[in-house]
C-alpha cells in the first residue's frame, strides 16, 4: 500500500512565539533543498499545516520512504515523521483505512490514538478512537490494550484531511539550518573540530569551514581527508564552503624568529586572525573550534585566553566539557571518526617545539608577536588562499 505523505513534527520551534513563521519557513525549504539533492523530483509539495510539515509525494512517485528517511534523519528541526495514509474526513472511509493498514500488520492488541487540530470535526478525539476502535474489534476480532499495545494506530484530523499511521520515526531534533546566522567552522583534520561543528549546525548555525595546511612542508597532506570531513558535515547542511589557507609560511616565520615555547600560541593568533579576515568576507558572527578543557598544552584557560585575544569575534567551543570518550562515540554516530583517525600531517605539529607554554601571559606573546610582520602575513595568506564549495 503506498503512502500519500509524509508529515514532520517539530517541537522546539513551536516555542518561538512571533520568529516562528520564520522558523517554520526555514524548515520547509530545508526539507526542499536536502530531498531534492538526493532524489530530485521526489515530492509534490512541501508545506506548513496545523503545527506540522506535510510533504505530499506524487502518485507515481518511484522513491521508497526508506530511500527518503535516511534524508529526513538529518534534517535539523524535525523532532520526528511518519509515514501516513490520508483520507477524507468520513467515519466509513476512516474506519476502512484503518482495517486495511492494520491487516498488514502482525499484533495481538492495539490502540487508536486520535488528534485533533481541526475543532470543528464533529466528533471529539475521544469518539474516533471508540468508534474506529470497535469497528477493528469486530472485523479483526483483536483486543484494545491502552498501554504497551503492539501497535499504535495514529489518526490526525488536520484541516479537512485525516492521516493515519502506525510508524514513528525519531528526527534529530535541533534548529533548522540557517535560523542562526553563520559561522566559521575551524576544521583541523582531527577528531574534534567535526564534531564540535555538527553541534552548531544542530543548533541552527550555518558552517564556512576553514583549514590551515602546511603544504608543501608536509608530507601527508590534510586536505584530501579535510574535504572528506565536510562531505560528512555537508549532510546536514547545503552547499557547504571551505577555505583552504597555506599556513606554511606563516608557521616559518613564527619559528625562525620567536621564542620556541610560544610557537603554538602564535600559530593559533595568526589563525583566528585569518579565520576572522574570512568572517567579515562571509559576514559570520563567530568561530567554533574542538577545544576540550585540558586536553592538550594549547587547550589550557590561560592558553585559549590568550589565542583568543587575536580576535573580537566569539569564539564558541561545544566541547569544552566533554571527555575524549564522549567525543569519539558522537564522531562515531554523526560518521565522521573513520576519516578522523587515517594519519595526516596536523600543520601545528610541524615545528613542535619540546616545551610548549601552558600558561601563556598576553604581554610576552603580543611582545614576541612584535618582530613579526603581523598584517604582511596575513594580508599575503589570504591572497593564497583556495574556496571550494560542496553541493
Ligand atoms: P582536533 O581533534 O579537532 O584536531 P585537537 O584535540 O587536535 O582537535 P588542537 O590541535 O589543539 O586540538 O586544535 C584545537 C582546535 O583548533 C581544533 O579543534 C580546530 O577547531 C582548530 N584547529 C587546529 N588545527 C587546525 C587547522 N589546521 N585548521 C583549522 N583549524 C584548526
Ligand atoms: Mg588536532
Amino acid at each position: 500500500m503506498k503512502i500519500d505523505f509524509i508529515v514532520c513534527h517539530y517541537d522546539e520551534i513551536g516555542l518561538k512565539g512571533g520568529n516562528r513563521k520564520f522558523f517554520e519557513e526555514k524548515l520547509v525549504s530545508n526539507i526542499k533543498d536536502m530531498l531534492t539533492r538526493s532524489f530530485p523530483g521526489c515530492f509534490e509539495s512541501v508545506r506548513r499545516i496545523s503545527g506540522r510539515i506535510i510533504i505530499g509525494l506524487k502518485p507515481e512517485g518511484k522513491i521508497s520512504f526508506e530511500e527518503m528517511k535516511s534524508i529526513l534523519k538529518n534534517v535539523f528541526g524535525i523532532s520526528y515523521f511518519s509515514p501516513v495514509f490520508s483520507v477524507k474526513q468520513d467515519m466509513d472511509v476512516i474506519k476502512n483505512k484503518s482495517v486495511e493498514i492494520l491487516e498488514e500488520k502482525e499484533f495481538e492488541n492495539f490502540r487508536i490514538s486520535t488528534k485533533r487540530s481541526n475543532k470543528e470535526y464533529r466528533l471529539t478525539s475521544q469518539q474516533v478512537n471508540v468508534e474506529v476502535g470497535s469497528f477493528v474489534v469486530e472485523k479483526m476480532n483483536k483486543k484494545v490494550k491502552l498501554e504497551d499495545s503492539d501497535i499504535d494506530l495514529r489518526i490526525e484530523i488536520v484541516e479537512n484531511k485525516a492521516f493515519l499511521y502506525t510508524e514513528r520515526v525519531e528526527g534529530p531534533g535541533g534548529l533548522p539550518v540557517g535560523t542562526a546566522g553563520k559561522l566559521i567552522g575551524l576544521l583541523s583534520g582531527g577528531i574534534d573540530s567535526p564534531v564540535s561543528s555538527y553541534y552548531l549546525v544542530k543548533r541552527g548555525a550555518k558552517l564556512v569551514f576553514v583549514h590551515f595546511h602546511s603544504a608543501p612542508y608536509t608530507m601527508q597532506s590534510s586536505v584530501d581527508k579535510v574535504e572528506e570531513l565536510v562531505t560528512v558535515l555537508n549532510q546536514f547542511q547545503t552547499k557547504s564552503k571551505i577555505y583552504f589557507v597555506p599556513f606554511g609560511n606563516i608557521q616559518k616565520e613564527i619559528m625562525f624568529n620567536t621564542p620556541e615555547k610560544l610557537r603554538v600560541i602564535l600559530y593559533r593568533r595568526f589563525m583566528f586572525a585569518i579565520a576572522q579576515e574570512i568572517a567579515k568576507k562571509e559576514g559570520a558572527l563567530g568561530f567554533v573550534t574542538g577545544e576540550s578543557l585540558g586536553q592538550v598544552a594549547s587547550q589550557t584557560l590561560e592558553n585559549m585566553g590568550v589565542v583568543e585575544n587575536a580576535v573580537t569575534l566569539p569564539v564558541f567551543r561545544p566541547l569544552i566539557g566533554f571527555d575524549k570518550k564522549e567525543i569519539i562515540e558522537k564522531a562515531e554516530e554523526i560518521g565522521s571518526y573513520d576519516i578522523s583517525i587515517r594519519p595526516h600531517d596536523d600543520c601545528c605539529s610541524l615545528f613542535l617545539p619540546k616545551h610548549p607554554e601552558t600558561k601563556a601571559k598576553l604581554n610576552e606573546v603580543l611582545e614576541a608577536e612584535k618582530k613579526l610582520d603581523v598584517i604582511g602575513l596575513i594580508g599575503k595568506t589570504i591572497q593564497e588562499t583556495e574556496v571550494k564549495v560542496f553541493d
